[in-house]
């Protein structure tokens, strides 16, 4: 008989949320992370009396009513509404495409004459079959909604020439023809009062945690443990790049405390030209409304990634996919290991996501532990 039925590797929201509904079940569970506090990717840090996003800029928005009860059950969540704007040659927009950056782009008052320029534009400058990310972007909302406010930004981030990355990566540019800033369509969203923590430390309450502990440093005791192990790290790392290394776009952060109420008057400001190296600044009392004397703000870089650094944003392509079914091939046949969260399943999530992504996990042993 082992100490824990469950080995939880990685204190996020996919951990975290699974650790909590185990637990409820009576199921001994370890929750191990290899940073110095728990919460994953989600976790904030207070300074000034400012809740800091310290791997970026979160905000909760979803559709599902059943994940949004979920949250609920551990914080209050405030009324905030993501509206960025961004600044592109001397000039802000309003974020997302909307009636309002239609007038400050044209002057166009009426969705009929916002529309005409779109489509004459997308006529004139887009092609039938775009062959790479700019092509893609001028067929989808033609040529002054990506020269000013797509091209630049997006070149940041991924670090490369729009013309040289794929078409695919936009699948959808949404132009909405209403006076709408509201940048998520989802039904349900805000920031939780307190910051992300609260949830974290809801989630996790009762259950035994360890942080500053790297599984691969002191596997075989670990291992020695648990019954089943629930791994959220990368997983080429748990099967020690044999097939090779999944590659990623990293990020790097610049906080700068300022001796003033209010830096930039919006949470977040997109800039869009390449003179910046930054793509954009957070300030981060915005999201609960702080009227604290002194502001923090963010600068985000993008950045080349290499194992040193952060893992942000999977590099979806036909190479890395490859790699990556070999590692998940080699994933389900393990019985005593589940995998889950974004890196071990090397994909994008958004919190709401994860959230059901780990509750549907938890339905799926519990089901199978029914069964045997
Ligand atoms: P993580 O939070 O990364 O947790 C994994 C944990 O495992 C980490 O704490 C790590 O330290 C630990 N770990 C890894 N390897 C080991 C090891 N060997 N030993 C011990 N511990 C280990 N979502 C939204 O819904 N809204 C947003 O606005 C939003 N903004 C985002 C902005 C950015 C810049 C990024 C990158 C993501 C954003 N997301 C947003 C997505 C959100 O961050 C994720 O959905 C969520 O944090 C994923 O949780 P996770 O548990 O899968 O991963």
């Amino acid at each position: 008989e082992k100490k824990y039925d469950y080995l939880i590797v990685g204190a996020g929201l996919f951990g975290s949320v699974f650790a909590h509904e185990m637990t409820k079940r009576n199921k001994k569970c370890l929750v191990i992370d290899k940073r110095d506090h728990l919460g994953g990717n989600v976790y904030c840090e207070e300074k000034e009396g400012i809740n800091v996003h310290k791997y970026g800029a979160h905000i909760f928005h979803t559709n599902d009513k059943r994940i949004w009860d979920y949250v609920n059950q551990f914080a209050t969540f405030n009324n905030y509404v993501n509206s960025p704007v961004s600044l592109s040659k001397g000039k802000l927009y309003n974020l997302p495409f909307n009636m309002n950056t239609f007038y400050q782009l044209w002057g166009t008052k009426t969705p009929e004459e916002a529309k005409a320029v779109i489509d004459k534009q997308i006529e004139e400058y887009g092609s039938k079959s775009p062959k790479n990310l700019e092509e893609q972007a001028l067929s989808l909302v033609g040529k002054d909604i990506y020269e000013t406010l797509i091209k630049e930004y997006t070149e940041k981030q991924w670090g490369k020439k729009a013309t040289e990355l794929p078409a695919f990566i936009i699948k959808r540019l949404p132009v909405r023809y209403t006076y709408n800033n509201n940048y998520f369509n989802d039904k349900y969203q805000g920031i939780p009062e307190g910051g992300y923590n609260t949830i974290i430390e809801g989630l996790l309450e009762g259950v035994e945690t360890k942080t500053g502990v790297d599984f691969f440093q002191d596997k075989e005791h670990l291992l020695s443990l648990a019954d089943n192990i629930v791994y959220t790290g990368k997983i080429d790392e748990f099967y020690e790049y044999k097939y090779g290394q999944l590659e990623y776009r990293s990020l790097r952060f610049e906080h700068e405390l300022h001796d003033m109420p209010n830096y930039q008057g919006n949470a977040v400001v997109n800039y869009n030209d390449s003179e910046y190296a930054f793509t954009r600044i957070i300030e981060h009392k915005h999201f609960e409304f702080g009227n604290q004397e002194k502001t923090i703000v963010t600068k985000e870089y993008p950045e080349q990634w290499d194992r040193s650094k952060e893992a942000y944003y999977p590099i979806n392509n036909d190479q890395n996919q490859e790699i990556f079914r070999q590692y998940k091939k080699e994933a389900e046949k393990e019985d005593s290991v589940i995998f889950g969260g974004r890196l071990a399943e090397y994909r994008y999530y958004d919190m709401h996501q994860i959230i059901a992504s780990s509750l549907n996990k938890v339905q799926e042993v519990l089901k199978l532990e029914a069964n045997t």
